[in-house]
């Protein structure tokens, strides 16, 4: 694309580009070096150039432009996902949305932004309102709004409102179509979610509107355990105590948080523990409830205490654990897994039972889009071969466990293949050139697979 890369930035040479190839080659990357299998696969994968518009005007004159000489468009927020969902296969430009990030408005209970809003940023601006963000990944202090909705799940308070996917908390989203003339769609409801979690490759996302909830001024706790099963227990009652009001509640199996060095003094070596996140007036429910399950709670920091230091127990939760049981130790990688709501704690101890040693039990406990309460895993693994860490998620599997394999850097691949084919048909609507993150829907790649490709969504 090289000609006409240069094309473009000569047209629009007024705006922000990005050249330097040390720039060019952090701003291809995100965090797939988790696994060493995507570390290799993505390895070299760089953008011909970026460009970080600040105005919806900048944004439509490069769709535009690239839109007329055919130059592949990657999305990107600020780059934490995990499976280079924002990494170019095929070169082009990368659209840095971080500087398009202002601050709409919040009313009742709903609140909007535009997209390149970093979270924490969201969560403070609704504050004052008296309302807080529903669900917060433990990478809230940089990733983006839009970059959480095009590649991620959900974090703490899916536990109260489950993923972003569940009905109800993503309201509109306003998105721009990859066309020489470009479109500006707002989307609704059922709608708007298909352009969730497809990795920018169904549209530009301009702003999002989203449900919110009331804020609390969260503590923050840590239980410890020297019994697996008491520890699980207890993150299992108080996940779904209907009376004790909490935010996170996440399980570490022993040796996970011998791992977390800043908080040892915490932590007596070998232990299970439960971090949780919880309102004031239910702390002394969840004390009660630690000890008859012959647990402990070693720290306890208020919501002020938090705010202060700038330090959450949020950092060590979710793919956190994965970052900073990796700085420990190098040879660790991890799967995520959805059990059964039915069985999940049975399916939890035959899995711990069969590989331990080898897999360390790390469970965030939420809802689930209908509402169940359930844990997902984010496992850590011993990684040796590509070859055991396959049949690891296959013992999975086996055990009735669905795996979210975090691997693949394929939107179908990480969904056990299962693709709304209406996704595909809005990709129709928005992306008709196929320029956005080429290489990312196999669905698009290989119409025969997409049902109806053909189809342009009506709505
Ligand atoms: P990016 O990585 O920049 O982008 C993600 C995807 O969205 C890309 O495919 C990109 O093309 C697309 N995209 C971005 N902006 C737009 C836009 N405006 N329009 C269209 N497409 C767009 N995820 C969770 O869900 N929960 C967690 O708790 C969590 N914890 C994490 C912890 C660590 C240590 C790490 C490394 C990752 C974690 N993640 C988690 C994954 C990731 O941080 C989140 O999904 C985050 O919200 C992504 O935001 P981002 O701005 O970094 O997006």
């Amino acid at each position: 694309h090289t000609e006409s890369v240069q094309r473009l930035s000569s047209e629009l040479s007024a705006l922000d580009w990005i050249t330097e190839p040390q720039r060019l080659a952090r701003l291809s990357q995100d965090f797939a070096w988790f696994s060493p299998v995507l570390k290799e696969a993505l390895q070299g994968k760089r953008g011909d150039i970026a460009v970080r518009p600040r105005t919806e005007g900048e944004i439509r004159q490069v769709v535009a432009t690239c839109a007329r000489l055919s130059i592949p468009i990657t999305v990107r927020g600020t780059g934490t996902g995990n499976y280079g969902q924002c990494v170019p296969l095929e070169g082009g430009v990368i659209l840095d949305m971080s500087g398009y990030n202002a601050f709409g408005w919040v009313r009742d209970s709903v609140g909007r932004a535009q997209s390149g809003i970093r979270l924490s940023e969201f969560d403070n601006q609704a504050r004052p309102h008296g309302k807080e963000l529903r669900w917060l990944p433990s990478t809230y202090r940089s990733a983006t709004l839009g970059g959480l909705f095009g590649g991620g799940f959900g974090g703490a308070g899916s536990i109260n409102h489950g993923p972003l996917a569940a009905p109800g908390n993503i309201l509109a989203v306003r998105a721009m179509t990859v066309e020489p003339e470009p479109q500006i769609i707002e989307l609704t409801g059922a709608e708007a979610m298909l352009l969730h979690h497809t990795y920018g490759t169904n549209g530009i996302v301009l702003e999002l509107e989203v449900a919110l909830t009331t804020a609390v001024p969260w503590s923050e706790c840590i239980a410890t355990f020297t019994e697996f099963d008491a520890a699980l227990d207890f993150a299992s009652r108080f996940s779904s105590a209907p009376g004790l009001e909490k935010k996170e509640v996440c399980f570490l199996g022993a040796p996970i948080p011998d791992h977390f060095t800043a908080l040892a003094e915490y932590l007596p070596r070998g232990c299970h523990a439960v971090l949780v996140i919880v309102a004031p007036h239910s702390e002394a429910g969840m004390r009660t409830m630690v000890a008859e399950h012959g647990g402990h709670v070693s720290y306890r920091k208020s919501a002020e205490e938090v705010a202060a230091s700038n330090k959450t127990l949020l950092e060590y939760t979710w793919n956190h654990t994965t970052l900073v049981a990796m700085k420990v130790d190098k040879g660790l990688t991890y799967i995520q897994s959805g059990f059964d709501p039915t069985r999940n704690l049975a399916q939890v101890r035959a899995l711990e039972t069969q590989l331990a040693g080898e897999v360390m039990m790390h469970l965030e406990f939420l809802r689930t889009k209908e509402g169940a309460f359930n844990c997902s895993g984010l496992q850590l693994i011993r990684y040796t071969t590509e070859a055991r860490l396959n049949e690891i998620m296959q013992i999975y599997r086996d055990h009735g466990v669905q795996i979210n394999n975090p691997h693949v850097y394929i939107v179908e691949d990480g969904k056990q293949n299962n693709l709304d084919p209406a996704v595909v048909q809005m990709k129709h609507r928005f992306d008709p050139q196929g320029l956005l993150n080429p290489g990312k829907l196999r669905s698009w790649m290989k119409p025969d697979l997409a049902p109806q490709a053909a189809e342009p969504a009506t709505a």
